[in-house]
């Protein structure tokens, strides 16, 4: 077989696997929008069942055979007639299909059937264990899937820690090692600007925000800024949901949920500006690779990179809510008609310590994911046991944010992503705002009046910006490849830092001793 039928063949292969995949998150889309509640149970023999075909046939001898046509299946490396004759593209996706494949493989089918129903069942078991406060009521399901993420590290083999091998799922070429370090830098400079922040004379309005707010008007104000942000309605929808979330089954069907309360405006409009940027990425992956890793997003850092951006840079900066501000106020006269902007742009940035990591302010909320990484390190290498979990969080909350929760519904219990399995995915929350940082300055300088438009709710060329240099090229690039690619620069905590810095200090009144020239 020629090169190119070779290719050809494995992308018709990948197609209907991915099929079966995306049928499986459309379910799981289901599960968590409409779904009657009795239909629970065999829900989770439903995604299980697809999820394990959908393995099954990745694993095949078929797409075996096709890759070891091209690469040496032990090492990933392409054989040398392969090396000149394959565009970059198709060497990515060579590579990238392989990374999957061989770590595929290594999970028998009957551990990945267990680990899927295990996932979903426990899913069910927080919602009733969140709601009714009851940590007891989810342990059994919380101890069986650490036991199953630890065998599966086992299966998929690390170096170092085995909280690596999960990493590895969630952020390629991640490791523990890279973050301590990146981690305590980053805890000691937010630590010292929450001091000053606690000592400044400044104190935002956050009332305002708390006041009766109607929710199909919230819903529709979210409508409007995801409108302006260029996520497009013909390939996407806004649905709720209790954990705002966004999932893809093509660029052409791209959904996005919140969640609105009466009396917390920011909830449901900053879930909706995240989450479009999450939805952006992945209405911008390239359809004509639909299918494979080249249609794929890089890694969940470089992803809420994208909704960090959106959410944070944009959405908290004043150059958006010159535009919007005025919207907002129309929609709600009576709570905000008399409200100075400045004073509306300082209580939605107002920092605090919180309890819940989503409503989080920018600054303290990567202390909240500090808290669960070290925490999941710890349950991952066999230190802490699970039963132990609540006492653990709530101290570690209490060293870092100097508050203790009131409940373990506002503590160890607040996050899907346990009973999801998804024990590695925190800390690409924290690259994501780091990422997002430096795409965010990268941008700034080549587009010269970014802020003006912005200013002018004219969100579409930062749009395209991204279109450009993040969206289109899938997984072809790596996490650091492509940010050295677009910022000329490796991964570092400093532009964040210094942006907050600036920003804060501004807002609280305390002297920064940045340097940077950089203004939001
Ligand atoms: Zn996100």
């Amino acid at each position: 077989m020629s090169t190119e039928t070779s290719l050809d063949r494995l992308k018709a292969t990948l197609g209907p696997i991915h099929h079966l995949r995306d049928a499986a998150a459309l379910l799981s889309w289901d599960q968590e929008t409409y779904m009657p509640h009795g239909g629970g149970a065999i829900r989770a023999e439903q995604l299980a069942t697809l999820q394990t075909l959908a393995h099954d046939q990745f694993v095949s001898p078929e797409i075996e055979a096709l890759l070891a046509s091209f690469l040496d299946l032990s090492t990933g490396t392409l054989h040398p007639e392969h090396r000149s004759a394959l565009d970059e593209p198709s060497q990515a996706l060579l590579r990238e299909t392989w990374r999957d494949f061989s770590r595929a493989k290594k999970l028998p089918s009957t551990f990945v059937n267990e680990l899927e129903r295990e996932c979903s069942l426990a899913q069910q078991v927080w919602v009733e264990a969140r709601k009714t406060n009851d940590f007891q009521l989810f342990l059994p399901n919380l101890q069986r899937l650490v036991k199953l993420k630890r065998q599966e590290a086992e299966y998929l083999g690390y170096h170092d820690s085995p909280y690596n091998a999960l990493l590895d799922l969630y952020e390629p070429g991640a490791t523990v090692a890279q973050l301590r370090p990146l981690f305590a830098t980053l805890r000691m400079e937010l630590i010292r600007l929450l001091d000053h922040i606690r000592q400044s004379p400044v104190q935002p309005k956050a009332h305002l925000l708390s006041q009766a707010y109607d929710q199909t008007q919230q819903v529709d104000f979210g409508r409007l800024v995801l409108k302006h942000m260029g996520y497009d309605f013909q390939r996407g929808r806004l649905d709720l949901s209790a954990h705002p979330f966004t999932t893809s089954f093509h660029p052409t069907d791209v959904r996005v949920t919140t969640r609105v309360f009466e009396t917390d405006l920011p909830s449901c409009l900053f879930s909706c500006i995240h989450e479009g940027g999450h939805g952006l990425y992945d209405q911008g992956l390239p359809t004509k690779h639909y299918g494979t890793p080249l249609a794929e997003p890089i890694s969940l850092g470089i992803h809420e990179s994208q909704s960090r951006l959106w959410e944070n840079c944009v959405g908290r900066s004043r150059a958006f809510w010159r535009y919007f501000y005025p919207k907002l106020q129309e929609v709600f006269p009576a709570q905000l008609g008399e409200v100075p902007a400045e004073e509306f742009y300082l209580a939605i940035n107002r920092v605090t310590p919180s309890f819940i990591r989503v409503e989080a302010d920018e600054l303290t909320y990567n202390l909240h994911i500090m808290v669960r990484f070290e925490i999941e390190l710890d349950v991952i290498e066999g230190r802490l046991q699970v039963e132990d979990l609540p006492e653990v969080w709530n101290a570690k909350i209490q060293e870092y944010l100097g508050i203790v929760p009131p409940s373990d519904a506002e503590g160890v219990l607040q996050d899907v992503h346990w009973s999801l399995g998804a024990f590695g995915y925190f800390p690409t929350y924290t690259l994501g705002n780091l990422y997002a940082a430096m795409l965010f300055r990268q941008a700034q300088k080549d587009l010269p009046g970014l802020d003006q438009a912005i200013g002018q709710g004219n969100l579409l060329p930062l749009k395209g910006w991204l279109n450009d240099r993040v969206h289109r090229w899938g997984r072809q690039y790596t996490a650091a490849e492509l940010l050295q690619r677009v910022t000329g620069q490796a991964l570092t905590p400093a532009p964040f830092i210094q942006d907050l810095e600036q920003k804060f200090g501004n807002l609280y009144q305390f002297p920064t001793t940045s340097s940077t020239s950089h203004s939001r």
